[in-house]
């Protein structure tokens, strides 16, 4: 690595701090609407497009945590609480995902919780923590919609057949996306790859794929020292990658001084977590493949 790359390295780190990155905000989505069916909260993106899905217009789905806002270390504020206190059932991601959930219960210890995660055999990361990235493996997300098509049945049982027959035919997307993942990735002559921060270790495992990450830990807004990237960089030209993925709520220029090391590309590997609401899941995750295809297959 030349002294030019290792002053920009520096620069990056210490002027940019990736936590002051945000790139759109659209409160599309987040206000509480007039209740024409259920009135239900969800705290982030995929669950929003999953339990529309599966609720289709028999449900108010209200956003809890705002689009465009990355959901990892987000934590509600007190008018947040307010706001989202009196609503009777609140569809989570689980798998330690919102840790800030106690505080909306404590204010409204009625409120009905449908863990999404439940059933899923989740991946363990260090000595306390799970891996809560299930929403990535259309596999696991099948399970994510049978719970909530269950939990809406338990608070709504006159619509049980119009919930999970909405879920089948949301699960039969999913089995659809899951066969064109594994068509489209079928001839590529590499496994390894880069994502900026480890989300991708179920779908990993899914599609028989390993994951390698720009910066540690489970959420993006861990910061990468220059030493970090260094050594990822020289990580990346022994596995011969030629292409860094970025995502969208972080600093696009920490994926470009390693792409410009090893004379690579850098493309977006979302993690589906600062998605717009108007944006298709199936749809997202094509992107992502189309890209993943890139750096795999050539
Ligand atoms: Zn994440």
């Amino acid at each position: 690595m030349n002294i030019d790359t290792k002053a920009a390295l520096a620069a990056i780190v210490i002027i940019v701090p990736l936590s002051g990155y945000a790139l759109w905000i659209s409160e599309q989505g987040r206000e509480p609407q007039q209740i024409s069916g259920q009135k239900i909260l969800v705290t982030f993106y995929p669950l929003y497009k999953f339990t529309k899905a599966v609720g289709g217009n028999k449900v108010d789905v209200s956003l809890i945590i705002p689009p465009g806002i990355e959901p990892h270390d987000w934590e509600p504020t007190i008018q947040d609480i307010e706001q989202f206190k009196t609503a009777s059932l609140v569809i989570i991601n689980g798998a330690g995902f919102e840790q800030w959930l106690p505080k909306l219960i404590t204010a409204n210890p009625e409120m009905t919780v449908i863990d999404t995660s439940k059933n899923i055999k989740l991946l363990q990361k260090g000595t306390n923590q799970t891996d809560p990235h299930i929403w990535l493996d259309p596999i696991l997300v099948k399970t994510q919609v049978q719970n909530i098509a269950d939990g809406l049945e338990k608070i709504d049982p006159q619509n049980a057949d119009y919930y999970q027959q909405n879920a089948n035919q949301y699960k039969s997307r999913l089995d659809s996306l899951d066969a064109t993942i594994r068509t489209d990735l079928s001839n590529c002559n590499k496994k390894d790859f880069l994502a900026f921060h480890d989300a991708f270790s179920y779908f990993s495992i899914e599609y028989g794929l390993h994951q390698n990450t720009i910066v540690g830990g489970l959420s993006p807004e861990a910061e990468p020292t220059a030493a970090t990237l260094e050594q990822i960089t020289q990580k990346s030209q022994n596995l011969g990658l030629h292409i860094v993925f970025t995502e969208e709520a972080v600093n696009p220029q920490i994926a470009k001084v390693i792409a410009d090391e090893i004379h690579g590309k850098v493309l977006v590997l979302s993690p589906l977590e600062v998605t717009s609401i108007n944006n298709d899941y199936v749809d997202e995750m094509k992107k992502n493949i189309s890209n993943l295809k890139e750096a795999l297959c050539q």
